[in-house]
């Protein structure tokens, strides 16, 4: 007899699971600004050099790190949002799989700084390639800033797989956006190679879109709003005559969360039938708040994919309520009309 199989090093492991989560930069972004959601911060920043091939930094004022947790942090697994597998059903965080910090700090070098608010000093922690280089004790403000720099530096398939920086920084502008969206309680600002892009302040979610996408962005908007049992659907559908050829703003949250669902997708296109001209789509902004137990989204890693239990109650509340809302305000369906 010969045994052959081996547990895995953490290292070896942790660079195998960052294959997953980071795919490209704003695979970073999305994570880092998530856990500052789950710090309960309200200022966060974002600061990018070179479309995050340098350097991806958020700085937040959440509730900061204990020492040891700044440590354990970076362990795969080891999280502080769920305990048990029931957990996952209630779950009222971003995160839940212990698995990002691990992930990033596999394949990058990450700085983080951390203070809780009771504490004098707080602790900062250079890792590189999961190995720790350094642990100090450090003055710093209240809240976490955790700097990713030279991404893929140890993968350099990866890293010469990365697409133009305009490329990059669309998708990372695009996460922003995303966040950014789902929160209009908090506020948010990015700079890029040392200039701001965009500043935040809190608001609602109507004056949330117009200082993202522009002040004629607000004439466009018809409110949907619509409270049943099963869900509460709130937000914004674009009007037809605004609708384009390209698939352009079109944001779909369950539960705070960006959300893709071609099925869910088709629901909101199908509420428009009718009123837009042939290949045009319609841009949305729509939240959907359901009970926790009724959606599964660890289904895949980056969490952009949910399970619904019941999607066809979904699909027929979703183009009922923005059917409504056009209805509401006189967008009467043209061409139906006419046939
Ligand atoms: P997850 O978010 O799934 O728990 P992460 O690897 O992203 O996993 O983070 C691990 C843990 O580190 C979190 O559970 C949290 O306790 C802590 N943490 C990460 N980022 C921050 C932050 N910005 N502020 C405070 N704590 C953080
Ligand atoms: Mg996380």
């Amino acid at each position: 007899m010969s045994d052959i199989i081996q547990l895995l090093p953490d290292h070896v492991a942790n660079q195998i699971a960052a294959g997953e989560v980071v795919q490209r930069p704003a695979s970073v972004v999305k994570e880092l600004l998530e856990n500052a959601i789950d710090a309960g911060a309200t200022t966060i920043k974002l600061i990018i050099k070179d479309a995050g091939k340098t350097l991806i930094q958020v700085i937040d004022d959440g509730k900061g790190m204990s020492t040891t947790d700044a440590r354990l942090s970076f362990e795969r697994h080891a999280t502080s949002k769920i305990r048990t597998a029931d957990d996952l059903f209630q779950l009222h965080t971003k995160g839940f799989r212990g698995e990002a910090l691990a992930s990033i700090a596999a394949i990058a070098h990450v700085e983080l700084k951390t203070k809780q608010e009771q504490d004098d000093v707080g602790n900062t922690i250079v890792i590189e390639g999961s190995n720790v280089v350094s642990q100090e004790v450090v003055v710093t403000p209240k809240g976490t800033s955790i700097a990713v720099k030279n991404l893929f530096f140890n993968i350099p398939a990866r890293r010469n797989f990365l697409k133009s920086n305009t490329v990059e920084l669309r998708h990372i502008i695009d996460e922003f956006h995303r966040v950014a969206l789902a929160h209009p309680n908090l506020s948010f600002a990015m700079y890029n190679n040392g200039s701001e892009t965009f500043n935040l302040p809190i608001s609602n979610y109507r004056q949330r879109i117009v200082n993202i996408f522009g002040t004629k962005t607000n004439e466009k908007l018809v409110p949907v709003d619509e409270d049943t049992e099963v869900l509460k659907i709130s937000g914004f559908v674009g009007k037809p005559e605004y609708a384009k050829k390209t698939r352009g703003e079109q944001y779909f949250f369950v539960n705070d969360r960006f959300i893709k669902s071609a099925y869910l997708n088709h629901a909101i296109a199908s509420a428009f039938d009718g009123l837009l001209k042939n290949g045009t789509h319609p841009s949305y902004f729509l939240n959907l708040k359901v009970d926790p137990q009724t959606i599964d989204i660890n289904i895949h890693p980056t969490k952009t994919e949910i399970k619904f239990d019941d999607e066809h109650t979904l699909y027929a509340l979703l183009r009922s309520a923005v059917k409504h809302s056009l209805g509401q305000f006189n967008i009467a369906p043209v061409l139906d009309f006419e046939r």
